[in-house]
C-alpha cells in the first residue's frame, strides 16, 4: 500500500497509531497484573461476574488472533548485525544530544511565545505553575526543525528507529517547545512531560538516560522517557481520567529506577 517516499508520513502515522494501541494494551496488561496480584484464580472464577469474565476473555482472544494474523503475514526479519557503539561513542552521543537541545533552545527562543492564559488553565492541574510560566512555544507551520548531523550519521551506520525529527509533532528543547506543523494540546502535553523530566533529572542525566534507553530497546518509541510521555499524554486526552501530577509521576519513575 505504501511504496513511494511520499507515503512516508502515512507510514509514520500508521506506526504512531500502532504504538498508541500498544500503549493502551500495556495499560490493560498492568490492570490484569494487579488483579492477579490481589486475587487467586479460584476467587476470580468463583466470585467474578460471569458476563465480565466472558467479555474480557473474548476481547483478549480477539486481540490475540488479530496480532497473530499480522505476524504470520510479516516478512521474515533480515539477518543483520545490530551496531554496537563503544563507550567513547556513547559518551559522545550524550554530549551531542545535550548540545543539540541547548543550541535549538537558543535558536527558537527568540520567536517563541509564552502559553496563553487559556492554555495555562488547561495544563495547570497537571504541571507546576512555575514551569507553565517559563515555557515558550514556537510553531514552524511546516518549516520543520533541522535534523542534526549526528542523527543522520548514526542512521547511516545502521542505527534504526531513531527519532524522526522532521516528522515529529513537537520537540522539547529544554523550556522551548517547537511544533513542526501546528499546535495540538496532546503534543504539547507530551513535550511538557519531557520539560519536567529535564528539570527533575537535569539535562545531562536526561540525555544519558535517553541514549542508554535507546541502546537497550533500539527504538525511539520504547525509550522509557518516551513511554512515560506517551502514556501520560494518552491519559490526559481521556475525558474520564482525573487530573494527576506529572512531576510526582516523574519523581516516582526516578525513585523506582524505571528510566
Ligand atoms: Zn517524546
Amino acid at each position: 500500500m505504501y511504496h513511494s517516499p511520499d507515503d512516508r508520513v502515512s507510514i509514520l502515522q500508521l506506526n504512531s497509531e500502532l504504538q498508541h494501541a500498544q500503549l493502551e494494551l500495556l495499560s490493560a496488561h498492568c490492570a490484569v497484573h494487579q488483579l492477579r496480584l490481589h486475587y487467586s484464580f479460584e476467587d476470580l472464577a468463583r466470585l467474578g461476574r460471569r458476563d465480565v469474565l466472558r467479555k474480557s476473555a473474548e476481547a483478549a482472544s480477539a486481540l490475540h488472533d488479530f496480532y497473530r494474523d499480522i505476524e504470520t503475514r510479516a516478512p521474515a526479519p533480515r539477518c543483520q548485525t545490530v551496531p554496537q557503539p563503544t563507550p567513547e561513542e556513547i559518551a559522545q552521543a550524550i554530549q551531542w544530544t545535550c548540545e543539540c537541545l541547548r543550541a535549538n533552545r537558543e535558536r527558537y527562543i527568540s520567536f517563541a511565545r509564552p502559553l496563553t492564559s487559556e492554555q495555562i488553565a488547561v495544563f495547570s492541574p497537571y504541571f507546576p505553575a512555575t514551569l507553565l510560566e517559563q515555557i515558550r512555544i514556537a510553531e514552524l507551520h511546516g518549516k520543520r526543525v533541522d535534523v542534526p548531523d549526528f542523527l543522520n550519521e548514526a542512521r547511516g551506520r545502521g542505527f534504526e528507529n531513531l527519532p524522526d525529527i522532521s516528522h515529529m509533532d513537537s520537540l522539547t528543547f529544554l523550556d522551548v517547545v517547537v511544533f513542526n506543523e501546528k499546535f495540538s494540546e496532546r503534543a504539547l502535553f507530551h513535550s511538557l512531560v519531557h520539560a519536567v523530566q529535564i528539570q527533575v533529572l537535569g539535562l545531562e542525566r536526561y540525555a544519558e538516560l535517553w541514549v542508554q534507553g535507546y541502546l537497550k530497546t533500539r527504538a525511539h518509541f520504547s525509550v522509557p522517557l518516551e513511554v512515560q510521555a506517551f502514556a501520560l499524554a494518552s491519559r490526559f486526552v481521556r475525558p474520564t481520567q482525573p487530573a494527576f501530577s506529572v512531576e510526582s509521576d516523574v519523581l516516582f519513575w526516578q525513585a523506582e529506577r524505571r528510566y
